[in-house]
């Protein structure tokens, strides 16, 4: 166990064994990656693993997943999630996951590791400073909803 794993609070420690967990049922035939992710939102843990297929750009990342399980159970704020595949270093998500991340995680707490040992502990800011925000955001008044405008 690394130096890091030390400061996982039991929540934190939770949500990755639901990713390490989850892992198990990707589906990653032509990548041979699996990756499992799992988010804490305000309706609980939701989890996602990597999904694969012949046509490779319609495969689909496993945070994106664990997001999609997220949202589609009604929860709406992501607090931290936690992600996990067999890499030297903590596995890091990619671009658009981070962007999708953040729409529900803006300031969310981010476990990254690999299931050889390594651990990180960092945050969505510090993964995706300065990312995109759109002028219709839900909850800062302009275009909610409204469906003017373009
Ligand atoms: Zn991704």
């Amino acid at each position: 166990m690394s130096e890091q794993a030390a400061e996982l609070s039991a929540e934190d420690r939770a949500l990755l064994e639901a990713a390490r967990a989850v892992r198990a049922h990707a589906y990653a035939p032509y990548s041979q990656f699996p990756v499992g992710a799992a988010v804490r939102t305000e309706r609980g843990v939701f989890t996602g693993v990597n999904v694969e297929n012949a046509s490779y750009p319609l495969g689909s990342c496993a945070e994106r997943n664990a997001v999609a399980a997220a949202v589609a159970a009604g929860a709406r704020r992501i607090e931290a999630v936690a992600v996990i595949a067999d890499t030297a270093e903590p596995v890091r998500p990619c671009g658009g996951c981070r962007q999708v991340l953040h729409e529900f995680g803006p300031h969310a707490r981010v476990i990254l590791a690999s299931v050889r040992g390594p651990l990180e502990l960092t945050t969505l800011p510090a993964l995706l400073p300065r990312a995109f925000e759109s002028v219709r955001r839900p909850g800062q008044g302009r275009g909610a909803g409204s469906g003017a405008g373009g």
